[in-house]
């Protein structure tokens, strides 16, 4: 038997890996200790970052040790990791699946993963729960190509916590299930803590019929993909490389465009910056990226661009 392609081994771990990260996260709200740092302004960090980043860096640099990872919580301690949390197995059911042809030969070096142990992280101190993702995404000679996002707080129909949503462009995406967009209405989803003047005015110019302000980058791309908002719209800098490599993944994979405010993609090789100082704009398949990105006034777009 050939052996398995890396972009696949590293998908089914992350698959795995985010199951127990998740795990961590529910633990540590369920013991009431949260920890919490304040990294900057409206940024914090609690011991569940840090703790879901440790189980995360130190299982993929165990099995993957020539990628390079990128965790938003930065250098973790990877000597005193309980040794429950390093996850070795990888996820069979996906492995069921074949590589894309143009992934097949990808090596470790060409490689950067990008990792969110917690999108989310203003919600989650506040008990808003829902929106709070896992977020492990990984690009390929610049572009982001595959990853997971876990939510650790749904609730399955077996009353068990947890799914996990992947993506693999050539390949597809998988974990949730989809309906289609209401006909006739633009339905966009924004930030709900990190709102500003020009975040206002984007969304008054795209003339949306609703408007969703809910945490997290990883769970305002979740409701793209189940069909719950046509476009993600946040004209404003805050977001990182790690906030966005795996939704951009997934989304693609499924069918949707993920970029700036200009409509450009973002690199996430392993010497961009961290911020992405554009903005994002993103819309759920069969949904016109290009009407949305044109409809920004050109004063929001110019001031991002400063
Ligand atoms: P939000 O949509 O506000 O939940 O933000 C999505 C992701 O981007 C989260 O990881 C936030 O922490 C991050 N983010 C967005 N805006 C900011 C900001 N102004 N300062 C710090 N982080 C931000
Ligand atoms: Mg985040
Ligand atoms: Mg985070």
């Amino acid at each position: 038997m050939s052996p398995v392609p890396l972009p696949m081994r590293i998908m089914a771990s992350s698959i795995a890996i985010a199951n127990q990260a998740g795990k961590i996260i529910r633990d540590i709200m369920s013991a009431g200790d949260l920890g919490i740092v304040e990294k900057g302004k409206d940024d914090l960090q609690t011991q569940a970052d840090r703790s879901a980043q440790q189980c995360i860096v130190a299982s993929l640099s165990n099995q993957f040790p020539n990628v390079k990872i990128i965790g938003e919580e930065g250098a973790s301690d990877l000597v005193n990791v309980p040794k429950e949390w390093i996850i070795t197995e990888l996820d069979q059911d996906f492995l069921q699946q074949k590589c894309p042809e143009s992934l097949s030969d990808i090596s470790e070096k060409d490689l950067v993963i990008w990792v969110d142990p917690l999108d989310g992280t203003s919600e989650y101190t506040q008990g808003i729960l829902e929106p709070v993702t896992v977020l492990i995404g990984f690009s390929v000679q610049n572009k982001a190509v595959g990853g997971v996002i876990h939510q650790p707080y749904y609730k399955r129909s077996n009353n068990e916590f947890g799914r996990t949503i992947w993506g693999l462009k050539g390949l597809g995406s998988g974990g949730f299930v989809t309906k289609p967009h209401v006909q006739g209405e633009l339905i966009a989803t924004t930030t709900r803590s990190h709102s500003n003047e020009l975040v206002q005015s984007a969304l008054r110019a795209i003339e949306p019929t609703k408007v969703i302000r809910v945490g997290g980058a990883g769970y305002k791309v979740l409701q793209l993909l189940e069909g719950d908002a046509h476009a993600y719209v946040f004209a404003s800098a805050g977001c990182k490389k790690w906030d966005t490599c795996a939704p951009e993944a997934i989304l693609e994979a499924d069918g949707g465009i993920l970029t700036d405010i200009i409509g450009n993609h973002y690199q996430y090789g392993s010497d961009v910056a961290f911020l992405n100082k554009l903005g994002v704009i993103a819309t759920a398949k069969n949904i016109d990226h290009s009407s949305i990105i044109s409809k920004i006034p050109d004063d929001v777009k110019g001031k991002l661009s400063q």
